[in-house]
C-alpha cells in the first residue's frame, strides 16, 4: 500500500510488522537454508554446529529463542532450522495459544524431534507457561482431569521436539520460561551491505531489473530490517514501472523514497516527529516515554520497539534513566542548532 498525505492512517511503508502484503511474497522471498540466509553470521555458525550435533546424535535440537526487533528473520530462521533437521515445523503464536489445552494438542500432535515456533511468546499466558515448564523440561505434560473433588492429574510423555520462542521483547519473558532455553540469541539489525545483497537476491527471484547502486540506495534506507529492504523494493519497483523503463536505478530509487517521505538514512516521518518533539518540546530531553508517546499521538510500544532500536542504532537517541534524549547528531540531521551552538551564537552576538 502507499503511502499518501490524505492517508494518514494507512500503515507505514516501513513498519516493520507483517503485512498482507509481505506475507503474498514472503514465501518466495524467504531463503531456505542457513547458506541462503544473509548475514546473522555468529548466530548461524552457533546454529550449525548445534544442528549437526543434533542430527548426528539423532537427538532434538536444544530449545532455542531467538530475540530482536520485527522483521530481522527470526521466523525465517527457524524454518531454516527445521529444514536443516529435516523435521516438521509448526508455526504458532502466543496470544493464539489462548488455554491450556490448545498447547496440549499442539504439543501432543508432534512427530519426533520436531520444531514447535511461537512467535510472540513473551504473550503467552501464565497458565499456558506452565503447561510449558514440565514439557520443556522433562517432556512431560501435567493434564487435569475432571472438576471438584473427583478431578485427578495424569502425566503424559511427550515425544523429544525443539521449541524456537521469538520475541522482540526478551525482557518481559519470565525468569522460569527463559532458564528452559539452550540456545539464546539476539538477532541483530543488518549492515547496508548485507541489505544489499538481500535487495539483489529479492530482485532477482521477482524477476526485477535493479541496478547495483538502486539496491544499495534501496538498503541503505531499509533501517536494518529485511522486511522493509524487500516491502521497499516492491514499492520502489512500481516507480521504476511508471516513470522509467521498469528498471531500479539509483535515481528512480532515490526518486521514490524521497516520495514516500522515507529520508536518506531511513527516517520516516514518526521518526521526525519525534525527534522534532523532543528537541522543540522538550529542549532535547530527557523525556519519558509516555510523556512523549501521548506528546505525538503515538503509542509508546511503537515508539519503543520500532523508532528506537533503529534512532540508537543510528546514534540519534540516547536513553536514560530520566528518558529520552536527542544527540548531536540528530541535531545536526535535522537541521537544528544544538543548545551549545545557540549559546554561542548568542555570545556571538553580544559581542558585536
Ligand atoms: P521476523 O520473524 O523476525 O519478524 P521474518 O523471518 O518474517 O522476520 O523475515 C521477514 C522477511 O525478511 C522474510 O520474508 C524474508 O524474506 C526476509 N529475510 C529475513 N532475514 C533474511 C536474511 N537473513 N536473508 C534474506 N532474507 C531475509
Amino acid at each position: 500500500m502507499i503511502q499518501t498525505e490524505d492517508m494518514e492512517f494507512a500503515p507505514r511503508v516501513i513498519s516493520p510488522e507483517n503485512t498482507q502484503e509481505d506475507n503474498e511474497t514472503d514465501g518466495s522471498l524467504r531463503p531456505q537454508t542457513l547458506h541462503e540466509y544473509i548475514g546473522q553470521d555468529k548466530v548461524k555458525e552457533n546454529l550449525a554446529i548445534y544442528i549437526e550435533a543434533a542430527k548426528r546424535r539423532s537427538e532434538a535440537l536444544d530449545h532455542v529463542l531467538l530475540y530482536g526487533p520485527p522483521g530481522l528473520g527470526k521466523t525465517t530462521l527457524s524454518a531454516i532450522i527445521a529444514h536443516e533437521l529435516g523435521v516438521n515445523l509448526r508455526i504458532t503464536t502466543g496470544p493464539a495459544i489462548e488455554k491450556p489445552g490448545d498447547l496440549v494438542s499442539l504439543l501432543t500432535s508432534l512427530s519426533d524431534n520436531d520444531v514447535l515456533f511461537i512467535d510472540e511468546i513473551h504473550r503467552l499466558s501464565r497458565a499456558v507457561e506452565e503447561i510449558l515448564y514440565p514439557a520443556l523440561e522433562d517432556r512431560v505434560i501435567d493434564i487435569i482431569i475432571g472438576k471438584g473433588p473427583s478431578a485427578r492429574s495424569i502425566r503424559m510423555d511427550l515425544k523429544p521436539f525443539t521449541l524456537i520462542g521469538a520475541t522482540t521483547r526478551a525482557g518481559q519473558l519470565s525468569a522460569p520460561l527463559r532458564d528452559r532455553f539452550g540456545v539464546v540469541h539476539r538477532l541483530e539489525l543488518y549492515t547496508k551491505e548485507q541489505l544489499t545483497d538481500i535487495v539483489r537476491r529479492s530482485s532477482m527471484i521477482l524477476g526485477i531489473p535493479c541496478t547495483a547502486d538502486g539496491a544499495a540506495e534501496i538498503a541503505g534506507r531499509a533501517r536494518g530490517t529485511p522486511r522493509i529492504a524487500n516491502r521497499l523494493l516492491k514499492r520502489v519497483r512500481d516507480f521504476a514501472d511508471v516513470m522509467g523503463n521498469g528498471q531500479i536505478t539509483q535515481q528512480i530509487a532515490s526518486i521514490a523514497l524521497s516520495r514516500l517521505e522515507i529520508d536518506e538514512l531511513g527516517l520516516d516521518s514518526l521518526d521526525r516527529r519525534m525527534l522534532e518533539m523532543i528537541i522543540k518540546g522538550y529542549g532535547g530531553g530527557p523525556v519519558g516515554l509516555e510523556t512523549l508517546a501521548s506528546a505525538i499521538g503515538e503509542e509508546a510500544i511503537t515508539i519503543e520497539d520500532i523508532c528506537e532500536p533503529f534512532l540508537m542504532q543510528l546514534g540519534f537517541l540516547g536513553r536514560t534513566p530520566r528518558g529520552r534524549c536527542a544527540t548531536k547528531l540528530a541535531y545536526e540531521h535535522l537541521g537544528y542548532a544544538t543548545a551549545e551552538q545557540n549559546s554561542a551564537s548568542d555570545d556571538g552576538q553580544l559581542t558585536l
